[in-house]
């Protein structure tokens, strides 16, 4: 699932092509996912484009937003003015747009269109009064986010009073907000913890590793602009690069970028598929 590099690259590629357009029309496919009065956002100016966590809100001059969540493989693509390289859409935006995975279309002024594609069908869309967006279950219950509200102290206090395992802890989005598989087990492996040791268990001195790692491994993502996995492009269609610079995400079998001779692992924790290496991972 797009994580917090992913949508933060979404975030500022939308700002750069959509703010200051105005939404003409709305077209909706399929609307089961979408919550409010979509008719509202008509004649809406775009402000803004706020991110929490993995969700969007995109922010009108009419008192309205749009939140979106593209989940697994929501998709939000863009065409018109501002776009610097035209079809070159990537390969997963499957269906092409608008296709048959097109839900929705915003029409905007100045020959833009935004279309949201999604063919698995989990992302959703909530038109909501922008001064009640922080009221959603989703983002009122997220915490502190890496980058940006987490710190040293607030992760050693989370991980002190957690007696789960340290990887369930950071992809618990209302413990730490935007990380997911890929980043939880990069990080790991930088701070050298085994994703199954028991978070309370674990040292000070390694909570601090694994703050940094945390950042390092997410500002490393952002300057790729975020990983494809699955569905994941941005908004001008193009796909980011992490995935193939990932530490120990993905690369069961392969050497140990710190042990030449100790190859990667892979185990299932909470039913994700985890990577780690035996020799500088230990619980
Ligand atoms: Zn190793």
């Amino acid at each position: 699932m797009p994580e917090l590099p992913e949508v933060e690259s979404i975030r500022k590629e939308l700002e750069s092509f959509i703010v200051g357009h105005t939404i003409n029309k709305v077209k909706v496919n399929y609307g089961e996912k979408i919550t409010g009065d979509i008719k509202k956002i008509n004649g809406g100016k775009i402000e803004r484009i706020r991110r929490f966590g993995k969700v969007l809100s995109i922010d009108l001059n009419n008192n309205y937003s749009i939140v979106i969540h593209i989940k697994l493989t929501g998709q939000l693509i863009y065409k018109g003015p501002n776009l610097k390289r035209r079809n070159n859409i990537s390969k997963k935006v499957v269906g092409g747009v608008p296709g048959k995975h097109t839900h929705v279309v915003f029409i905007l002024d100045k020959d833009a269109i935004l279309y949201f594609n999604d063919y698995r069908k989990f992302g959703w869309i909530k038109i909501v009064k922008t001064n009640r967006v922080k009221d959603i279950d989703f983002i009122k219950n997220l915490g502190p986010e890496p980058l940006d509200g987490l710190n040293f102290k607030k992760l050693s206090k989370l991980a002190a009073s957690y007696n789960g395992m340290i990887k369930t802890l950071l992809m618990d989005q209302t413990k730490v907000a935007g990380v997911g598989n890929i980043y939880a087990n990069d990080a790991l492996w930088l701070a050298g913890i085994h994703p199954e040791a028991i978070a309370s268990d674990i040292s000070k001195k390694k909570i601090k590793d694994l703050y940094e790692a945390i950042e390092n491994v997410l500002k490393r993502s952002l300057k790729q602009g975020g990983a494809s996995e699955l569905a994941y492009v941005r908004p001008s269609g193009e796909e980011g690069d992490y995935q193939d610079h990932t530490l120990v995400y993905g690369r069961d079998g392969e050497s140990c970028k710190r042990h030449k001779n100790t190859k990667i692992k892979k185990i299932k924790v909470a039913g994700r598929g985890t990577y780690f290496c035996p020799k500088c991972q230990k619980k």
